[in-house]
């Protein structure tokens, strides 16, 4: 239901422009595919991912002979999801936490992006679920950025771990570890701050955080979720390369769906980056975030 109402910018978009396209055209032909492809994009699906969905399309038709518009539909939701997963045919890529010991989980992303607000509402979500949860101030450098933190984690019950501003990130998650262990606590979820405008500086700081991790937790840590926000559209993809050139990133947090027309991008993310989307965020409150299920995305579109 949420989910629904969070997607009602795109899907109304989207199946507006859809319907109408299947409307004026009536007939498949190369009009209908241009037309389609033009849709698509403005969608934000992206270039590369657009010329291979219709390319695939194309094919599709001429294999099934469909000659009729309204017989499209079904076929182009079925290959958005094929795009989507690709060759691995899994349905919801799940978040990785252990069933025994510390799981820690690393939360990287550019300013602005709805970090924090992410780390809030996967706490939340994670203690609903009955795990015991420890955040690590790791972003000690932008301004501000330890409060908020603390103020989600009052608002989601799980305590907070903390050095003053300026601080070593690597040294305040460190500590992070030692209390999420000291407590038998079931997931450590780490801020870490999000410079981007120096790779080299990204990759140092982020790959000397993780060694902290690997040392203390071996096999850690279970996830890197790339935060990215979707009312930015293509900047958004161009943020995810840089990132999974710097460290590798297990999967992606697609914020503000609810705020844009163009929830395309998650096609677009997945199919250039081969980085599963774990989760999406459909609104400000603390409940406003849901895994995300490709199935239920593309139907949704249609509707
Ligand atoms: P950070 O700088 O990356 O930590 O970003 P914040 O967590 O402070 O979020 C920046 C702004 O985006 C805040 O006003 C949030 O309320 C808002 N925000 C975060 N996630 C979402 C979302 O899924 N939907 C909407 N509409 N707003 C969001």
């Amino acid at each position: 239901k949420k989910y629904q109402e969070g997607m009602k910018k795109t899907r109304n978009s989207f199946s507006g422009k859809l319907n109408d396209l299947i409307a004026r055209y009536r007939k498949v032909d190369e009009d209908f595919f241009e037309e389609l492809e033009e849709v698509l994009i403005t969608a934000d699906v992206g270039v590369t991912t657009v010329m291979d969905l219709v390319e695939e399309l194309r094919m599709e038709v001429k294999r099934q002979n469909i000659k009729d518009t309204n017989g499209v539909k079904d076929v182009i939701s079925e290959k958005l999801v094929e795009i989507y997963y690709g060759d691995d045919n899994e349905k919801i890529e799940k978040l990785n936490i252990q069933n025994e010991g510390l799981s820690v989980i690393l939360v990287v992303g550019v300013n602005g992006v709805g970090k924090t607000t992410s780390i809030g509402k996967l706490a939340h979500q994670l203690k609903q679920q009955g795990k015991s949860v420890v955040l690590a101030a790791g972003d000690t450098f932008r301004a501000g950025a330890i409060e908020q933190l603390e103020v989600w984690g009052e608002r989601a019950n799980v305590s907070v771990i903390k050095q003053s501003a300026g601080s070593d990130p690597a040294a305040v998650i460190f500590d992070g570890l030692k209390a999420a262990k000291s407590r038998n606590a079931d997931v450590l979820i780490c801020d870490t701050a999000g410079r981007l405008q120096n790779k080299v500086n990204l990759m140092n700081e982020l790959s000397k955080v993780k060694r902290v991790i690997e040392k203390e937790i071996p096999g850690a840590p279970h996830e890197v979720l790339l935060v990215l926000d979707a009312t930015t559209g293509q900047n958004a993809l161009s943020q995810a390369k840089t990132f999974s050139e710097a460290t590798e990133v297990s999967g992606i947090v697609l914020t503000k769906l609810d705020g844009t027309a163009k929830g395309g991008i998650v096609l677009a993310i997945r199919n250039e980056l081969k980085i599963p989307v774990k989760y999406v965020g459909l609104g400000e409150q603390i409940e406003d975030m849901q895994e995300f299920d490709a199935n239920a995305f593309v139907y949704g579109l249609f509707e």
